[in-house]
């Protein structure tokens, strides 16, 4: 350890150093890309089972770093709440989502919109209320409150539960339906549905990939379904891959779903050319 007599990097192995180099270059690439507007969106549509009827999309960010290509949500986002760039990249997302459902709208496609919102995003904002930051870009972008949701994870109910609270019923209150998203993986308790003011589940794709093989996932699918539909909530089953899957989901009786099997996220031109051939009302 001692090699070559620079104590200072006795507690660090030579991964370690590299990954502390990585995190911060992320992190100095990641202030770049805000400024040099680097983040795109992809959106998947979300359909009716019962008969494959697009009635919304989710936008979903995606990052292309010059030098390193694309960079997944799931590498970036951590970074960006921890450094709070989520705030500036949250709402960048917020409008330029609301920016192509203006366009979407005003060709006759009536979609909803759903955007993912970080925790740090609802109650952050020390400026301004994030209902009030959402009703002037609706406003802004001619938008029905109806048409714009917001996905919001269990695990971000568990912190800072009561400000939460408060910054989602405001959003509610505009006319907004919220969605927990990734349910049934957290730890929240079953109260918080009733809690919070949600209006849809969206079942997690890992429950979802095994339920056709595990008896114990579809068991758990079926009390989701079952519990959501007493609660007069929507079910959303996220991650469908099959037809199989697809058609166990609707026989179950969950109202919506999304995955490859319907179609991958795709960029705004391109759900564009999906609505035209498959958008019926
Ligand atoms: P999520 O909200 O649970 O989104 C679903 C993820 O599953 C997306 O990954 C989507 O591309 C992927 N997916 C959809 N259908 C299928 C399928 O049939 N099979 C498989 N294997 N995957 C499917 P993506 O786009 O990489 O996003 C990952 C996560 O990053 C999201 O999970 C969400 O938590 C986060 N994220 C994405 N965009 C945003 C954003 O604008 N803001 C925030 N705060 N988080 C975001
Ligand atoms: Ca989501
Ligand atoms: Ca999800
Ligand atoms: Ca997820």
């Amino acid at each position: 350890a001692k090699r070559d007599g620079r104590s200072s990097y006795r507690y660090f192995s030579p991964e370690m150093n590299v990954s502390i180099l990585e995190h911060i270059q992320l992190e100095q690439r990641l202030r770049r890309a805000v400024l040099q507007g680097e983040f795109f969106l992809c959106y998947q549509p979300l359909v009716n089972l019962s008969d494959r009827s697009i009635i919304g999309v989710e936008a979903l960010i995606r990052w292309r770093d010059p030098k390193f290509g694309l960079i997944s949500p799931e590498q970036f986002i951590p970074m960006a709440e921890e450094t709070g760039l989520i705030e500036p990249i949250g709402e960048w997302v917020i409008e330029q989502a609301l920016i192509d459902l203006h366009v979407w709208h005003s060709m006759g496609y009536m979609i909803n919109m759903a955007v993912n919102v970080s925790g740090r995003q609802l109650i952050n904002n020390n400026q301004t209320d994030f209902d009030l930051v959402i009703d002037k870009l609706l406003k802004k972008y001619d938008i029905k409150p109806k048409h714009l949701h917001i996905e919001i994870t269990e695990s971000m109910l568990m912190d800072d539960t009561e400000q939460c609270l408060h910054a989602l019923k405001a959003i509610r209150d505009l006319g907004m339906d919220i969605y927990i998203d990734d349910f049934g993986t957290g730890y929240s308790s079953l109260s918080y549905l009733k809690r919070f003011p949600i209006s849809v589940i969206k079942i997690d794709k890992s429950f979802v990939d095994n339920m056709l093989d595990c008896q114990s996932d579809a068991n758990l699918i079926k009390a989701i379904v079952m519990m959501g539909k007493s609660l007069e909530l929507k079910l959303v089953a996220e991650g469908i891959e099959t037809e199989e899957q697809l058609q166990f989901l609707k026989s179950l009786g969950c109202d919506f779903g999304q995955g490859y099997l319907i179609s991958h996220p795709l960029p705004n031109q391109e759900l564009t050319a999906l609505l035209e051939k498959s958008y019926f009302p």
